[in-house]
């Protein structure tokens, strides 16, 4: 992704969904409601009104437990139905 003027970047987080390589690009951007953000290559993305939770979250994104994995079908099969 190409950073905007008023970006700033954060952290790269590299990371697989089921087998696809995937890149996560954390950003702060200081006039945005909530400045912290990061997206994913995926197409998901998450806001936050402090760095607190960034990390974490983006990691775990990147890194989904077989937990996150088993949620995510679930999910899928609910809304398919
Ligand atoms: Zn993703």
């Amino acid at each position: 992704m190409t950073l905007q003027t008023n970006e700033f970047w954060v952290g790269t987080y590299h990371g697989r969904h089921d087998g696809r390589l995937v890149k996560v690009t954390a950003t702060r951007d200081d006039t945005r409601l909530e400045p912290y953000a990061w997206t994913c290559t995926c197409g998901a993305s998450q806001t936050f009104p402090t760095e607190d939770g960034v990390d974490r979250t983006a990691w775990r994104h990147t890194h989904p437990t077989l937990w996150d994995r088993l949620r995510q079908k679930a999910a899928l099969l609910l809304r398919t139905r």
